[in-house]
């Protein structure tokens, strides 16, 4: 039988972003010189392959501090956490090794220098999400107020509208952020922020680069995993901007392809804590299918790296 043509658009940049990367790094190096069970507060990243392929190497993933014994060392995910954990783990005196991306801890440092200066926090992002609770929990308990929305921002009660300071989550869409933005500014024109919002750069490059092949595809594929928040964002991103049919999907299992009857033309993408392994495995699946033409379109080139914290530097 003929293999039906495709076309598939491949979004540059995609995947793995330097802080995910950091991250998963640290866990290994954690294990190399500590030896198993190394203790890891929440996924390290969104991803159940990375969660799963640490756990065979000897991680334990937990959900609480409570959960680790004292005498084992525990990381802390990229997401960031409120003050609270390190300081009990401290307290404890356990060996702790933060894995928070730096420019999740630079929105902590922000919060804290406003908090500072005396100005009250909003906090745009997601209820619940880790990264929310912990830019929030750098500071007391009630003093960041959380908005979601534009409609949020008509009703939330500040304590002086003329002290006031924002920051944002990292991972939101940034279409959506730029309205929340403006609608503070509207309503509390003294509010100070960032020049623009916290969303980093992975987060931007993603988007952008998910723009750049929606009104070319019949269909997008975003391969992350369902609690990852950029990864959703790409999906709704892609389906705004002209692909009316776009599926976030963990493996190349998870793929649809009753839905995708007919196509000409497909998307891939991938949330900043996707695996390349997992992308490829649904690249191949398409290319198992159909007589595919690969064509990649880039709109931005990263080069973005972190170190990992000294003591995994340091010998043991
Ligand atoms: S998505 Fe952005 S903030 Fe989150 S880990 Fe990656 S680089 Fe850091």
């Amino acid at each position: 039988m003929t293999k039906q043509s495709l076309t598939l658009y491949l979004a540059a940049p995609r995947g793995f972003c330097a802080g995910v990367d950091r991250a998963i790094k640290i866990v290994e190096m954690a294990l190399e010189k500590w030896g198993a069970p190394v203790y890891v507060r929440h996924e390290i990243v969104h991803n159940k392959f990375v969660v799963d392929g640490l756990r065979d190497k000897g991680a334990v993933f937990v959900e609480e501090l409570l959960e680790c014994p004292d005498d084992r060392p525990v990381i802390f995910s990229a997401h960031g956490v409120p003050k609270a954990v390190p300081a009990a783990a401290a307290k404890r005196e356990m060996i702790y090794v933060d894995a928070t991306c730096p420019l999740v801890s630079k929105v902590h440092i922000e919060a804290q220098r406003h908090s500072d200066n005396g100005l009250q926090m909003i906090m745009i992002g997601h209820e619940g999400h880790p990264e929310t609770i912990g830019t929030m929990g750098q500071l007391p308990d009630g003093e960041v107020l959380l908005v979601e929305t534009v409609e949020d921002v008509a009703t939330v009660e500040v304590r002086d509208p003329e002290r006031l300071a924002f920051v944002t989550q990292t991972t939101l869409s940034v279409d959506d952020t730029i309205d929340i933005v403006k609608a503070l500014q509207e309503r509390f024109p003294g509010i100070v922020g960032p020049h623009k919002e916290d969303i980093c750069y992975a987060t931007t490059n993603r988007q952008e680069a998910v723009k750049a092949i929606a009104p070319k595809c019949d269909a997008i594929m975003v391969v992350g995993a369902p609690n990852s928040s950029n990864s959703k964002r790409l999906v709704e991103v892609g389906a705004r901007a002209g692909c009316d049919y776009a599926q976030l999907v963990q493996r190349a299992t998870d793929i649809d392809w009753r839905a995708l009857n007919g196509i000409k033309s497909i998307g891939i993408t991938a949330g900043a804590s996707a695996p390349e392994v997992l992308i490829n495995e649904v690249i191949d699946a398409f290319k198992d299918r159909y007589d595919t033409t690969v064509e990649i379109v880039e709109t931005a080139v990263e080069n973005v790296e972190f170190k990992v914290p000294r003591v995994l530097r340091e010998p043991a």
